[in-house]
């Protein structure tokens, strides 16, 4: 059988010489010890199908989902092997040929493509949440609690702010699907940091999902829908910059639209920047008039830190701030689990993977956990409130906001 998504990235198969450094780092072999669960057992599976040793059954289906997308593997590997490469194009031949579950498709393919039934879906979703009994017999609730939904989105209730008198720039926000619908205080945030630091901030209603979870399924015809849409969008906004709060959204509209789904935006990529990274590197970062005498730590979202190589723009607007202390966790950078919709889809790993990553922050004895990605944010507030540890998860926006 032929499987041109795998083809394409045969090079990496090549690249592999079964070192197991990458093991070291993976998060859900270091919880289960399963090889076929790990980085280099992903290798061989892949290299199995191509080979005709193996089909497109269910239980590689299983064993390939089972990756977050962390890139841990990808930072480890001494040969250069794109784990995360193969993965995605396992699961796009696995999408290709109909073999991902028939309610995951049409959520992937119908609902979250489109603002209109998205939005529906989520306001359902929200009073449907008011009876928690319907809801956990439905298996949403998952290990913690499923994340409570806002019933308007931030996009909906969003009016633009004061009036920016000279702007030192227009500068679009891309919202993103966890801060619209599930941590909306972090895209208020953003935006008044943003016009506190003379911008204009513009708000596209049209703009939908980047994608990521579509393509991170295997969905890649889908992805690039979303990824056009985007594109034209946010052409007709006519901004200089476009700023994003999310870890995964930011990488997505950098490099994946483009790597992955080989969609022609590299001219909009370049003007793409992290909230951080445009504050630090863009703005002339304001010094905040109140003081917190806080103990903070940070912790690393996966696809910010390794994808965009984003580590110090965070620190560096934490410790701006008057009073706060910056107190590092161990392997600050270690996933914590979430992983888009893996928390709900596995939710016992999800779970054990989270833990290291709550008694890392627990060990710090901060007194508030900061970090750069909404996804992250309800992990880790999964994860804390099931390791009864007593502590406030804060977007690193809101903390400056709060302070200016
Ligand atoms: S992917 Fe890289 S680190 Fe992992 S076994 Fe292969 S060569 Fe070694
Ligand atoms: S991306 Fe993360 S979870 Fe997936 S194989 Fe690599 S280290 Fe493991």
């Amino acid at each position: 059988m032929q499987y041109p998504h795998i083809s394409a990235h045969s090079e990496d198969i090549v690249r592999c010489i079964k070192c197991g450094l990458c093991k070291s780092v993976c998060p859900p072999y270091l919880e289960t010890f399963v090889e076929s669960e790990g980085a280099r057992g992903r290798v061989a599976l892949v290299e199995a199908l191509q080979d005709g040793r193996l089909t497109l059954s269910h239980i590689l289906s299983d064993r390939i989902f089972t990756c977050l997308n962390c890139k841990a593997c990808v930072e480890a590997c001494p040969s250069g092997c794109n784990v995360d490469d193969l993965v995605l194009s396992l699961r796009a031949e696995l999408a290709s040929r109909g073999k991902i579950g028939l309610i995951k498709r049409l959520v992937l393919n119908d609902i979250v493509p489109s603002r209109t039934k998205l939005d529906l879906a989520v306001k359902a979703g929200s009073v449907f949440q008011r009876f928690p009994g319907l809801f956990s017999m439905l298996g949403l609730d998952g290990e913690g609690g499923f994340p409570k939904l806002q019933g308007r989105s931030f996009i909906d209730s969003h009016r633009p702010g004061r009036r920016v008198r000279n702007p030192v720039m227009r500068v679009g926000f891309f919202v993103g699907c966890g801060t619209n619908f599930l941590h909306t205080e972090a895209g208020e945030a953003i935006v008044w940091v943003l016009e506190r630091h003379g911008c204009e901030v513009i708000v596209p209603r049209e703009q939908v999902c980047c994608g990521t979870p579509v393509f991170n399924s295997g969905e890649f015809g889908t992805g690039r829908k979303l990824a056009e849409r985007n594109l034209e969008v946010f052409e007709k906004a006519k901004v200089d910059a476009v700023i994003t709060g999310c870890g995964s959204c930011g990488l997505t509209l950098k490099k994946e639209w483009h790597e992955v789904l080989g969609v022609d935006a590299r001219e909009f990529s370049n003007k793409v920047y992290d909230f951080s990274e445009f504050l630090v590197k863009e703005l002339k970062l304001q010094k905040p008039r109140r003081s917190f005498l806080l103990a903070v730590t940070y912790h690393d979202p996966c696809h910010l830190a390794r994808g965009q190589g984003i580590k110090d723009e965070p620190r560096e607007i934490l410790k701006n701030i008057p009073g706060v202390n910056l107190v590092e966790m161990r392997e600050s950078t270690r996933c914590c689990g979430g992983a888009g919709t893996f928390a709900f889809t596995w939710p016992e790993l999800s779970r054990k993977i989270g833990s290291r990553k709550a008694l890392s922050i627990r060990d710090t004895a901060a007194s508030m956990v900061t970090t750069s990605c909404p996804g992250c944010y309800l992990q880790l507030r999964r994860v804390l409130r099931a390791n009864d540890i007593e502590m406030s998860v804060k977007h690193v926006a809101e903390l400056y906001a709060s302070a200016l």
